[in-house]
């Protein structure tokens, strides 16, 4: 996979935007860019400098452009990198990709600008993978996990981790070569105490998974309640958008439709579900068992409820069947226009929210009270936050190897089993940045990727 043959693609977003920017990488970017360009001599140019001129082929001219020369190793993938700017034409843009693969270049595969990044030592496999979250990003919040991401956060951890375990795994394996005299190098009882303190810091790496995992992909929030009660409406209202159908027919909702909006800086995924009621109609209970089963998934529920429709015991026994899913709620009585002074008296002993969907009342009231039940605002966003569940996986199972350790060490085992684990441990911490990779792993992790990144 380590070519180092050189590669060209689209870097920025086919669209309408003025301007687009070819990317060049790769031993001979910057003579083939050289023999397109009239200009300067590229060849004879410093490190991040930028020229104008034309490109041209034969006696074509086909743009007026700037070509921006990072020269080996200070640029993003650590090779020879051409970026050249053009008018943003699709037509500009095709000709000018099918010159430079004229004069050698290759179409670059999707993500492999930061393959070669990460081949080249550039930044590491979780930095890789945080480049994509961080172009995909689309809050504050998952903006910033993802930044935090690629400038290193977490990669200076683990590496801090990895060191220790290193160190102690080579004084095991020095006693395995003394195993005739039966001496210890390593003393078991600094070990034990290492391997717990760095499983600590494991154990609250997977722990941040949870939140992490909701910042970068959205709080999933359930409107749910009876038919009718205004699901629809709220969602429609929280959106500022006619996206769900509303109908004063019961049951309209058929399937769950999912949208999000962005409250403070924190990205909401809002589920509106058919409403919960026992049903003859096939299709309508497929949506209720999957209304359930989305309740059980959220990381929160809108209880919606409409005393036009129920009284208060009523509603206090549907309130009761939610609080057993054991998912944080907030109780919402909907259609507060329509209600008389003597009706909110009385519903006012479930504490609830009164709104009206319809008429946009007690809208932003909801929102606070949204932020303030998934508790994101204490976040230390100096903290790391794992995000990826690949990242997960080889944390959990780090955990387990180390787990293995700290029993070896109880049970007296000999030199050679401990570091049997410790070099488990190790290959799975490696695995999250790449020190251990496989082509498969990395195949699937950048063709996720877009070409040109
Ligand atoms: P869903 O079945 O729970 O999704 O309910 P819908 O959103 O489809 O709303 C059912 C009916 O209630 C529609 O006719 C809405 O216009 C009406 N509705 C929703 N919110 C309000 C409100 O705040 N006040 C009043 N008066 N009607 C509302
Ligand atoms: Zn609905």
């Amino acid at each position: 996979m380590a070519n180092n043959d050189t590669i060209v693609a689209l870097a920025t977003a086919t669209g309408n935007g003025a301007i687009a920017v070819i990317r060049l990488s790769g031993a001979e970017a910057i003579t083939i860019a050289n023999q397109v360009f009239k200009g300067k001599d590229l060849t004879k140019q410093p490190s991040h400098t930028i020229h104008f001129g034309t490109i041209r082929d034969g006696d074509d001219i086909l743009d007026e452009v700037l070509v921006s020369l990072f020269v080996a190793p200070h640029s993003y993938t650590g090779e020879q990198v051409v970026e050249i700017s053009t008018h943003n034409s699709r037509y500009i843009i095709e000709r000018i990709i099918q010159l430079l693969i004229r004069h050698g270049a290759r179409a670059a595969q999707p993500g492999e600008f930061t393959l070669r990044a990460f081949l080249n030592g550039r930044m590491d496999l979780s930095q890789a993978e945080a480049v994509a979250d961080l172009i995909a990003s689309t809050s504050a919040a998952s903006h910033q996990v993802a930044m935090q991401q690629m400038r290193g956060g977490f990669s200076n951890i683990l590496k801090q981790l990895r060191e220790q375990l290193i160190q102690f795994a080579s004084l095991i394996e020095l006693e395995l070569d003394f195993s005739e005299e039966d001496v210890e190098f390593a003393n078991r009882g600094q070990l034990s105490a290492l391997v717990v303190e760095i499983n600590s810091i494991i154990q609250k790496l997977i722990g941040s998974f949870e939140q992490g995992n909701v910042l970068k992909n959205g709080v999933p929030v359930v409107i749910a309640g009876r038919p009718n009660v205004g699901k629809s409406t709220l969602l429609n209202t929280l959106l500022n958008e006619e996206r769900a159908i509303v109908s004063d027919i019961a049951g309209t909702t058929r399937d769950t439709i999912e949208d999000e909006i962005n409250i403070d800086g924190v990205m909401f995924r809002f589920i509106d579900t058919a409403g919960i009621r026992d049903t003859r109609d096939v299709i309508e209970a497929k949506g209720v068992a999957r209304t359930r089963e989305k309740m059980r998934q959220a990381r929160l529920i809108i209880y919606l409820a409409d005393p036009q429709q129920d009284d208060r015991a009523e509603i206090e026994s549907q309130v009761a069947e939610v609080a057993q899913l054991n998912v944080p709620f907030v109780v919402v009585v909907n259609k507060v226009d329509l209600l008389k002074q003597d009706q909110v008296d009385t519903l006012l002993a479930i504490e609830p929210l009164f709104i009206s969907a319809k008429n946009k009342v007690g809208v932003e009231e909801l929102k606070h009270e949204l932020l303030r039940k998934v508790n994101l605002h204490n976040l230390d966003m100096d903290d790391v936050l794992v995000t990826n569940i690949r990242h997960v996986e080889a944390l959990r199972k780090t955990e387990d190897a180390l787990q293995r350790v700290l029993q070896g060490i109880d049970n007296a085992v000999t030199s050679d089993f401990l570091a049997m684990d410790i070099r488990q441990a190790l290959h799975h911490l490696g695995e999250i940045t790449g020190q251990v990779s496989t082509d498969d792993l990395l195949d699937n992790i950048f063709s996720k990727f877009c070409i040109g990144k």
